[in-house]
């Protein structure tokens, strides 16, 4: 292996890689960005690179570029446009084919690679309508087409990828194909004053990416201002629709697609490098701490994240984990950080993806990709070939070789991957050709040899990986050096010389097993890693074992068992394996077993995550908490629920809070069990003599212009259709088609996945047992037409005082149950208090929403409504619901509601600076001691709490 690239480059005169114009301006850019990267990028060619990576890629090529139908799979349907009809989820992904192409073509220079590239450019073209227009289904009014589906999403990557196949050919076609297709999605771009506007169901991951490339190369202006300042996204929660510029979120709002993030995050990046916008960075510092941030990160043991596509700090393994869309845009925006802040600790994260999540999503031989790539239990693979995941698995692997080296802007070179390579640098107008040689990734020794016609000085920097203990660097035959990984800053070691013809540096790595401390699911359990490797247990090499053991994450390694590894071909050229014994029973007792530990590429690797008999003592294995998931913490997951300005608070913080005073109704006490009798109407008393009365309404619209004959009173005539709860209040004759509500209590009636569903695994775990009966427990909807009523009307003198209403929501995390209070001033005129939407705040396994209504005197109005529905699709809402309506409140003396105010200036920082309170809030009452009293919800431990702050404090969270 370490002669192979040698073999292959010695023959060659290779150029060096020059740098014309300004720095780290890639190949035909005509803008010069703003902010300066750190590390500029270098590409490598199939004849300067070597090692596994580079096989990796050609396999790739050979076994799946070259393999692929691109006829079948992708292009017809450009062609014949017959996709019309189910508009849910159609995509194909062309663009994310051709982008990978373009570099793939580049990379290996083979005149078939660009063949095969620039037929699905022209085929495509072919295809496109004289408007512009491409797409999968023909044209329709006002180009609704493209307001619907997945249209946009294809078009958003082939405009990507015409752009870099420009980058990557110089072929002026490709950019005038490019201006076409961005001038096209310019002209038809849904905005949310489009009447055809949907964003529900638009994709923009791809969208200001390929913008902002499209400006590089050309200076218009257009396109970036289209990148920067339209607002993308969609309004299903997947990401708030915002521009790049104001966007920003968090993960306490479900659900996270962690790759449209990632993408958006990336997108912002780049938009930064063009103009410089500190703020542009906001969000890649929050994802980046929610990834990597100490002991408590995202990031999963393999480098990738996501499970179900969605944000997870939980470290399972098992099901839908590591999308490679994710997998794809982590390498991606973790190598744009990388190079702004000139980090190489980043690279650590690089090398553990690279070799475990991303080589693990792709067959051996390169034919088949994953979408998903578990660490626990069976991987399949995505036999579609199209898709999402395929085409940014491919375009993922082509930009590695990207990944090898940079220039630092002082001419020096930095090493981040360790692998066979040749490359020529200019160094200050002189050639520097320099020779990599190393088994890596099966040992950490690395030869460098350094070849200069004349002596230059220049600072070499080369990674210090996180995962070896210690480093002996040897420049030739000078005394060895030791380095400490852990104590470099930047993650490198900086050797700034002048390097003579033939000089070698040494690098000495040891690769011995070290062994990962699991968290949170993992938690008591270890993975096994040698050097970035993360080794696992497949079936393959351990049938005999897996039949005795169904569930091997309960076994127990013996870690002075560990052999160390051995040659073995089976699954990839020189790849390795290894022995071990092992304990079948989890307390570590009885028969011993032989189990073989295979890298994790391993397709029919089981688990990585292990007991070991002493977590206190793993010797001779170093035991180790994950090394990438080592970033100081910046951020807190809480979110500000209510902020008090006033006079320093005298007695109990938490009741200046609470709202007291005489409850005159209460939904879950006052709600009358049927408790199995029939007929009986939906309808009881509230404390004072007025009346609560429930039912379902059809009228896919607002509900409060509901037709009287839409309105179908609730009543108990029925069990509805699995329902636990004993028999609720529905409607007859509709099954569960329509909503009920049932009271909490369980009975012996129950079906126990509902039990399960209402109760163990959801509300038990947010509400603690005193709390349960303050809650009526109600599954609003099964159709998203249907609204459940809740109407209060209050006795004759209720409405004479000032009335106080407060609530709280629960359901499950579909995709948001809302409530919205309705005031009937009479029998006829209305209005909407308020709309409280659960899907903005999450407790545990649920989402939450609290509302506080004040209703003066005379103005409570005939009836108040509590209508609940669905706001999404989700078809299965359990919510828990707490209504109260109180009279003779007490009010906290002088205090101002600056909820908004604090919320606005709130990032989730640990410590948000506020500023002088006078001007923040305006003038509060004079005299006395003003303090601002915070109610905060921490949203992932579920623990709401109350702080006070003296006069003009940050927000400190620490
Ligand atoms: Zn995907």
């Amino acid at each position: 292996m370490k002669t192979t690239v040698l073999a292959i480059c010695c023959g060659l005169v290779l150029a060096a890689s020059a740098q014309a114009g300004p720095w780290c301006q890639a190949a035909r850019d005509v803008v010069e960005p703003r902010v300066p990267d750190q590390f500029c990028r270098v590409t490598l060619n199939q004849q300067e690179l070597g090692g596994e990576i580079d096989r990796r890629v050609r396999n790739l090529v050979d076994q799946n570029y070259m393999a692929v139908d691109l006829d079948g799979k992708w292009l017809n349907h450009f062609r014949n446009r017959t996709d019309r009809g189910d508009r849910q989820y159609v995509y194909y992904g062309i663009g994310k084919v051709l982008d990978a192409g373009s570099l793939l073509a580049a990379y290996t220079g083979d005149p078939k690679v660009a063949a095969r590239t620039q037929y699905i450019l022209d085929e495509l073209v072919r295809s496109r309508d004289a408007d512009g227009y491409l797409g999968f289904w023909n044209v329709e009014p006002e180009n609704r087409q493209d307001h619907i589906n997945w249209i946009l999403h294809e078009q958003e990557y082939i405009n990507l990828a015409l752009v870099r196949n420009y980058r990557c050919t110089g072929n002026p076609q490709s950019l005038a194909h490019a201006k076409i297709m961005g001038n096209y999605i310019l002209k038809t771009f849904p905005t949310p004053r489009n009447p055809c506007y949907d964003a529900g169901q638009i994709c923009t991951a791809g969208l200001p990416e390929g913008m902002l490339e499209l400006y590089r190369v050309t200076g218009d202006r257009r396109y970036l201002d289209f990148a920067a300042d339209v607002p993308h996204g969609n309004n299903r929660g997947e990401i708030q629709l915002a521009s790049l510029r104001t966007w920003e979120q968090d993960f306490s709002r479900r659900p996270c697609h962690v790759y449209v993030m990632l993408a958006r995050c990336y997108a912002q990046t780049e938009l930064y490098r063009l103009t410089g916008e500190q703020n542009l960075l906001d969000m890649s510092q929050f994802m980046r701490n929610e990834l990597l941030k100490k002991g408590e990160g995202g990031m999963l043991v393999t480098g990738s994240c996501s499970e179900g596509e969605h944000f997870t700090y939980n470290q399972n393994g098992r099901g839908a984990i590591g999308e490679s869309c994710v997998t794809a845009y982590v390498l991606r925006w973790i190598d744009s950080l990388l190079r702004l802040e000139g980090d190489l600790r980043y690279g650590d994260l690089l090398e553990r993806t690279i070799y475990n999540a991303l080589f693990a999503a792709n067959s051996p031989d390169g034919r088949w990709i994953r979408y998903f790539t578990p660490f626990s239990g069976d991987r399949q693979y995505d036999t579609r070939d199209y898709f999402c995941c395929c085409g940014n698995y491919r375009r993922a692997m082509a930009e590695l070789p990207q990944k090898v080296y940079y220039r630092t802007p002082e001419n020096g070179i930095a090493l981040n991957l360790f692998t066979n390579a040749k490359k020529a640098f200019d160094v200050k107008g002189q050639t520097v050709t320099l020779v990599q040689e190393t088994a890596y990734p099966n040992d950490g020794d690395v030869k460098l040899t350094f070849f200069s016609e004349k002596p230059v000085a220049m600072a070499f920097r080369f990674r210090t990986p996180r995962w070896c203990e210690r480093i002996t660097l040897r420049v030739n035959n000078e005394a060895p050096v030791i380095v400490d990984p852990l104590e470099q800053k930047l993650g490198c070691y900086v050797l700034d010389r002048t390097w003579k013809d033939g000089d070698v540096v040494r690098l000495a790595m040891p690769m011995a097993w070290w062994l990962l401390r699991g968290r949170a699911v993992q938690d008591g359990r270890v993975a096994f890693l040698r050097g970035p490797i993360v080794y696992c247990i497949g079936k393959d090499q351990n049938a005999g074992l897996l039949a005795k053991c169904p569930e091997p994450r309960n076994l127990v390694i013996d870690p002075p068992s560990l052999g160390e590894p051995i040659r073995d071909d089976s699954i990839r050229p020189n790849g390795l394996k290894a022995a071990a014994r092992a304990w079948l029973n989890p307390d570590g007792s009885g028969e011993k077993v032989d189990v073989t530990l295979t890298e994790f590429i391993d397709p029919s690797g089981q688990e990585v995550y292990f007991r070991v008999p002493n977590l206190a003592d793993t010797s001779p294995a170093r035991l180790m908490d994950d090394e990438i998931v080592s970033w100081p913490n910046e951020f807190v997951n809480a979110h500000v629920l209510k902020a008090l300005y006033g006079p320093k608070a005298t007695g109990n913080l938490r009741a200046m809070f609470e709202i007291r005073g005489d409850v005159v109704a209460d939904l879950a006490a006052d709600y009358v069990n049927p408790d199995g009798k029939a007929g009986v109407k939906a309808e009881f008393r509230d404390a004072t003599g007025g009346r609560w009365s429930f039912s379902n309404c059809k009228n896919r619209g607002l509900l409060s212009t509901a037709e009287a004959g839409d309105v179908k009173p609730l009543n108990s005539q029925f069990k509805a259709f699995g329902s636990p709860l004993g028999y609720a209040y529905g409607l007859e004759n509709q099954r569960d088609e329509l909503g009920f509500v049932s009271n909490y209590a369980p009975s012996n009636r129950q079906e126990e996945a509902w039990r399960n569903h209402y109760t163990e695994q959801m509300f038990d775990q947010v509400l603690s047992v005193a709390e349960r009966n303050e809650f009526l427990y109600t599954h609003p909807i099964s159709d998203t037409e249907s609204y459940n009523v809740f109407r209060w009307t209050p006795s004759a003198d209720v409405p004479k005082k000032e009335v106080t209403l407060s609530g709280t929501i629960f359901s499950n995390l579909g995709n948001g149950v809302e409530l919205r209070v309705i005031r009937w001033s009479d029998g006829a005129r209305h209005e909407v208090l308020g709309t409280f939407n659960t899907k903005d705040l999450t407790v545990g396994k649920c989402g939450t929403a609290e509302f506080v209504l004040r209703l003066p005197a005379s103005e409570v109005g005939k009836h108040i409504d509590f209508v609940l529905h669905n706001a999404g699709s989700h078809s299965c809402d359990a919510t828990a619901l707490k209504i109260r309506a109180y009279i003779h409140v007490e009010r906290s003396a002088a205090q101002t509601d600056v909820t908004e105010t604090v919320q606005a200036k709130f990032h989730n920082r640990l410590v948000t600076p506020l500023g002088p309170y006078a001007e923040l809030f305006s003038a509060a009452a004079p005299g006395g001691e003003k303090t601002l009293k915070v109610k905060l919800n921490y949203w992932r431990e579920g623990v709401v709490k109350y702080l006070e702050l003296p006069q003009d404090a940050a927000l400190d969270l620490r």
